[in-house]
């Protein structure tokens, strides 16, 4: 067992720290110890606020932090701007091939490259988002973005990596496996205020309810796709996020990986 993880724990406990807010600080120990290879899967529909606890996740335990979600919008950019129709799939892989989608880890979060240019606010567009699905399902374009992902692994070895098949198919032997899960409407509506929050105007309840339907059409396409569909993986830890705060989230993830870590190195 491993000593620093299962010390926390225990003194989590035995203080009988109360609040959420009050354990939170108390974990926040520091990172692990800088040599141990440490990969964290992440994985669960649009909207679970994944890609946030990812994140936090990362900082708090001191592991470099990938958004494969990422590169499959860039990869739907790509198609966008060079008009490819979806059906094209040859095309939409040899554009990806060529941009060689990769991350710049200088930045915090890291950004997004494509084609040498930094596209990490374009691939959040609605235009994206709507196609984005269709393309991730390509087995050519998995295939090359699967690799890209298992190099990024040996190269930051100390990771916390979020999407879809990041537990199941790209690091099936990773340390900790997550699964976090919301009902759809909660998705939704996380969802939907984050879009009401960037434009600064409310939505409308249809817009909410066209929001709703798009996330359960994106789920049921990356669900039944059949290369890398999203799954949960047998051996993840499963998390309800439907009625936590991410600070909550984070926490609990924190405590389960924290435990679960046996082996240092
Ligand atoms: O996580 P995010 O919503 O940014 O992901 C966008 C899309 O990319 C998902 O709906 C899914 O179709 C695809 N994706 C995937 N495999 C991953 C991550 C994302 O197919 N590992």
């Amino acid at each position: 067992m491993g000593t620093s993880s299962s010390v926390d724990a225990f003194r989590v406990e035995s203080q009988g720290l109360s609040t959420i807010d009050q354990r939170a600080r108390f974990l926040e120990v520091g990172p692990l110890p800088p040599d141990a290879r440490l990969i964290v899967t992440i994985d669960g529909p649009a909207g679970t606020g994944k890609s946030s606890t990812a994140r936090q996740l990362a900082r708090r335990l001191g592991l470099a932090f990938l958004d494969t979600g990422a590169m499959y919008r860039a990869a739907a950019l790509l198609a966008i701007d060079a008009k490819v129709p979806l059906a094209d799939h040859a095309e939409i892989v040899r554009l990806a091939s060529e941009a060689r989608i990769h991350f710049d880890w200088t930045r915090d979060p890291p950004a997004v490259i494509a084609a040498g240019v930094d596209v990490t606010s374009r691939i959040r567009s609605a235009e994206v988002t709507a196609v984005v699905s269709p393309i991730s399902a390509i087995p050519a374009l998995r295939d090359l973005l699967v690799k890209e992902q298992r190099r990024i692994g040996r190269e930051h070895p100390r990771l916390v990596t979020e999407g879809r098949d990041q537990g199941s198919v790209v690091f099936p032997d990773a340390d900790v496996k997550f699964y976090l899960d919301a009902a759809p409407d909660v998705r939704a509506s996380r969802r939907a205020d984050e879009i009401e929050g960037a434009r600064g105007t409310p939505l409308s309840p249809a817009e909410r309810e066209l929001i709703l339907r798009d996330i359960i059409d994106r789920d049921q396409r990356d669900s039944s796709r059949a290369d890398g569909p999203l799954t949960r993986p047998a051996d993840a830890i499963f998390v309800d996020t439907s009625t936590l705060a991410l600070p909550q989230v984070v926490d609990r993830l924190e405590r389960e990986a924290r435990a679960r870590i046996t082996t240092f190195g």
